[in-house]
């Protein structure tokens, strides 16, 4: 018996087998969810079929986050084959190249508010979308990282649109929680995939966090998608409003050490 059974789940943000939602949409198939999913326009249709074929996935929609008809046609997709919803996850972020990088001041204003529009509010459009269908209570989730707390070279935009999210998700969660439905986010270490390729320098901040988080080792979208599973399933019934680190323990660190006092992993 799979901890999902008979629970259905819409998910937003496979583009690929590295994505974080592809990790959290295999755990969930396995656990025995049936898989909804979105694919951002035609030309990514191509991308996502054979990975939605893979779970048997149940609806497979276009969706442009930013756009209203593409929000609602995929929950009425999802409420005419299934007449309800149990777990949603909104795995979906953008900013613009130039908004990534730089200094945090040249931030253009038309950059910010795509970003904040496709990254954060979207959770909101959702969320509005789902709660008519979430009729026996639910589970929804999304995607952050620690940017949103402390500055992280380069961010810049996306920082800010992952602080929005963090705070969204409590209110979100205060404001559901009457219905059943939970409302937490998933901050996940760094993790080499499309977006993530967006951010100048990543490569060193993916070494540098290896070296120096906690439990010596990247995070994997299957290890993300795990604690996605926890987060959906009635073992975290209580749970609300909660930002839950993916980390290895980066977060707890307040400096780290000198690179010669490092041990790594195997040394220990
Ligand atoms: P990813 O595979 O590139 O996923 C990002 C997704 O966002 C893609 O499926 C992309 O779809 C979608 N998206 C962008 N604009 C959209 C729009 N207007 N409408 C619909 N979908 C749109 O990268 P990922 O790293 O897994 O990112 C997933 C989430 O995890 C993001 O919120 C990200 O910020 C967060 N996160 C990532 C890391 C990391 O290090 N990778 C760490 C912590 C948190 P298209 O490709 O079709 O545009």
């Amino acid at each position: 018996m799979g901890l999902l059974d008979g629970k259905v789940a819409l998910i937003f943000g496979v583009a690929n087998k590295n994505s974080i939602a592809w990790g959290v949409t295999k755990a969930f198939a396995d656990a025995g969810a049936t898989i909804c999913l979105n694919y951002g326009g035609e030309p990514l249709k191509r991308r996502v079929e054979p990975l939605a074929a893979e779970v048997n996935c149940s609806v497979l929609e276009e969706c442009d986050v930013q756009k209203d008809d593409h929000l609602d046609n995929i929950f009425q997709q999802v409420q005419a084959k299934h007449g309800k919803l149990d777990i949603l996850v909104h795995s979906v972020a953008f900013a613009r190249r130039e908004d990534l990088g730089g200094r945090f001041i040249d931030i253009s204003r038309e950059g910010f508010a795509q970003s904040m529009d496709i990254s954060a509010y979207s959770l909101v459009a959702m969320a509005k979308r789902a709660e008519p269908l979430m009729t026996a209570g639910g589970s929804i989730m999304s995607m952050t990282y620690y940017a949103a707390e402390k500055v992280i070279p380069d961010y810049n935009a996306m920082a800010v649109c992952k602080a929005a999210l963090e705070i969204m998700t409590k209110y979100l969660a205060a404001d559901m929680g009457f219905k059943g439905i939970r409302v937490n986010a998933i901050s996940a270490g760094p993790i080499k995939t499309l977006a993530a390729a967006g951010i100048p320098g990543f490569r060193d901040l993916l070494r540098h966090f290896d070296m120096v988080a906690p439990l010596r080792n990247s995070v994997t979208p299957e290890e993300v998608g795990q604690a996605a599973l926890f987060l959906a399933s009635d073992m975290a019934k209580m749970i609300t409003g909660e930002i839950m680190h993916v980390d290895a323990g980066y977060n707890v660190l307040g400096m780290t050490a000198p690179r010669e006092e490092l041990k790594p992993k195997d040394e220990a």
